[in-house]
């Protein structure tokens, strides 16, 4: 402590008004300081007070309720308790007996005491819960864990009473304090409890009870956590002895708190309920009002948990760049899951939950994340099962999978590892090594994307290069200068109609058609104009052809028409038709008319045994009709 504030504090006592304890207490605490007191002689000094006796006597029924027999005398409670408890009980019992009411008029004294006991009774509770020892002592820390608020309503009681109406909150009360007296309530606690005789840790805790961030105790270390605890049971208190519409408000503000200090939400509830039940016996025993309080349970459903937790923040080192994930949380404690998804959410991720393995899933089998955060202890599916299942299924691989386990649990992390766990993070989760954990988790899944890419990229390029591949394919079948099917194409094709029409047993027929005399229509006009005027013939003829014909270039100024299904009849009628259309259609050069002809010789697939020879005669067909003085056809 400061030197300076404690030569402050002595200033205040030249007023002779500090809250201290009088007759037969005092006399008490001056026996406990000598080495060489006796049970006995406490025992006689107390007893010298009967009111005093009986309220210490019962004091120590309820503190050492666990011990499983009843405190039946001082000695018993000096036994059972030790000097040094005993000691304290009697400061604070003469304390809540004499300062029950004052001059401080904005100073509500039994809200005080409300408080300072209900903060005791949690304090025990939680201390005890969570195996630190000292629960006792816890108590009477917790009791007097306020005192200094008691102290300047005492010594500056009109002072003091106009400062509290500035402000409610804490942190601006102390500042208040500081500027007008030069202390704070949490100063002048700890300077008083060390006056009394208490252990310097309980003097620190008092110091930083409202702020724990201000401590020098490392993180996670045993002092930290019962600074921890003690300003959470300060924080339970402020919750019970608020008045129930604010009361609400401060809900999910513990229930953070709560999971700060590794307590999940069943138990929050049941030490919440101890609590209420202690507050009681204690309030009838030392004569103060305390106003009904709602079981907790019925405070947390109160209190929607859809509400924002305050005072969560990102997790360190997100920024806006880095990945955001999709994210399953399965957590079966409320308060926890609350909590997580806060920080992941204002870390940037997209968070989807559920409250045990079995829901989860579900999810998965709907909306697969990219990581799961599971806690290990669920109910219906804990989170080794959930991990089994999702393993099962290779599609699910890629799922990266944390669990979070209790400390007593991390002896199974083999276990958890050979189910196809990725990685655990411990309870109560500190927001440092949880970011580090998820940074890697984000390069995992990063990495994955990454390949993903990839993958897909390859597959584009294969999908493209199949694609040219069949452009060239059809490059290779494809006449360029007419855009007909070519020869090669042709052929196949005759082939497969051949195919189908003699298991049918239809007919198949195919014209063998030649432009007359174009090697003067070339010589005449140039090789330009005849390539024009055959792909005029080409397209003359693909808009004469039935949908079911095929037209092609067979080489040269050679056209194949295969006419599937068709007999030598229809073929005949059908050939005319399409010689007459080209012959009605000349073309047009430099103002004189190019007449352009056909002929054309024809054979069906039911005259012939093979391909060839009804290729061969309607080639043969075709040199007919070119001897007979050409614009012909010639069938069988
Ligand atoms: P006919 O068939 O009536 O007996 O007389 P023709 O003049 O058509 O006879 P021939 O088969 O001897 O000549 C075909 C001519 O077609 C030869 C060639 O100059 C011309 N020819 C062939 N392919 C092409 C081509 O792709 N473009 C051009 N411009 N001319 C071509
Ligand atoms: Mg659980
Ligand atoms: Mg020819
Ligand atoms: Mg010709």
């Amino acid at each position: 402590m400061d030197p300076t504030l404690s030569k402050q504090f002595e200033k205040f006592n030249t007023h002779g008004k500090l809250p201290s304890p009088k007759g037969v207490a005092l006399q008490v605490i001056h026996l406990t300081e000598q080495q060489d007191a006796t049970a006995q002689q406490i025992a006689k000094l107390i007893n010298n007070d009967p009111s005093l006796a009986s309220r210490i006597i019962k004091s120590a029924n309820l503190l050492a309720r666990r011990e499983g027999r009843p405190v039946t005398s001082i000695i018993d409670a000096v036994t059972v308790l030790g000097f040094k408890s005993v000691r304290q009980l009697a400061l604070s019992l003469s304390l809540v007996a004499d300062f029950g009411s004052g001059a401080c008029a904005g100073f509500d004294y039994q809200e005080f005491w409300a408080h300072s006991v209900c903060c005791g009774v949690a304090a025990q509770q939680l201390v005890s819960k969570m195996s630190i020892g000292v629960a006792d002592e816890a108590f009477l820390v917790g009791l007097l864990s306020q005192i200094g608020r008691l102290t300047l309503s005492t010594v500056f009681p009109d002072q003091y009473s106009q400062l509290i109406t500035q402000t409610s909150d804490a942190q601006s009360l102390s500042k208040l304090e500081r500027n007008t007296f030069g202390l704070d309530h949490n100063q002048i606690t700890a300077i008083m409890l060390k006056d009394w005789g208490m252990p310097e840790l309980f003097q620190d805790i008092a110091l930083h009870l409202e702020n724990p961030d201000t401590s020098q105790f490392a993180e996670g270390s045993r002092n930290w956590r019962l600074l921890q605890l003690f300003h959470f049971a300060n924080d339970i208190a402020a919750l019970c002895t608020s008045n129930p519409t604010v009361r609400f408000q401060k809900v999910p503000q513990m229930m953070l708190l709560a999971t700060r200090v590794g307590i999940e939400t069943d138990a929050l509830v049941a030490i919440g309920d101890l609590v209420i039940k202690e507050l009681g016996e204690w309030s009838s025993l030392l004569n103060i009002k305390v106003a009904k309080i709602p079981p907790f349970e019925q405070m947390l459903n109160a209190a929607s948990i859809a509400h924002e937790l305050k005072g969560v923040e990102a997790l360190p080192g997100s920024t806006a760049d880095s990945v955001k994930l999709n994210i399953l949380l399965v957590e079966d404690d409320r308060s926890l899951l609350l909590l997580y998804k806060s920080m992941l959410e204002k870390s940037g991720h997209l968070v989807t939950t559920a409250g045990n393995g079995k829901v989860a899933l579900e999810i998965v089998k709907n909306t697969p994340p990219q990581l799961i955060i599971s806690d290990w202890m669920m109910p219906e599916m804990d989170g080794l099962q959930l991990c089994k299942e999702i393993r099962k299924n290779p599609s699910y691989n890629n799922i990266y999978i944390f669990l979070i386990t209790a400390q007593e649990s991390t002896a199974n992390l083999v276990e958890a590892f050979e189910a196809g766990v990725d990685d655990y993070l411990t309870k109560p989760i500190n927001a440092k090594v949880f970011a580090a954990r998820l940074r890697a988790a984000q390069r995992i899944v990063q990495l994955q994307i990454t390949q993903e890419q990839e993958r897909l990229q390859l597959r584009k390029f294969a999908d493209e290069l199949a694609l040219s591949n069949k452009r060239l394919q059809e490059l290779v079948l494809t006449d360029a200068l007419t855009g007909l099917p070519n020869r090669r194409y042709g052929i196949e094709r005759l082939e497969q109609e051949w195919a189908i029409a003699s298991r049918s047993g239809n007919s198949v027929c195919c014209m063998m058609i030649d432009v007359d005399r174009f090697k003067s229509v070339n010589d005449t006009y140039g090789h330009q104009f005849g390539d024009e005027a055959l792909k005029m013939v080409a397209n003359n003829l693909r808009l004469a052809a039935r949908k079911q014909d095929v037209v092609c270039r067979f080489g040269g100024e050679e056209f194949l028409v295969i006419c599937s299904n068709t007999d030598e009849k229809a073929c005949f009628q059908y050939a005319e038709r399409l010689r007459l259309q080209v012959a009605a259609q000349p073309l047009q050069v430099q103002g004189k008319i190019v007449p352009i002809t056909i002929s054309v010789g024809l054979s069906s697939s039911n005259e012939l045994a093979n391909i060839e020879s009804m290729m061969h005669l309607a080639d043969e067909r075709l040199y007919k009709a070119k001897s007979a003085g050409r614009n012909r056809t010639v069938a069988g």
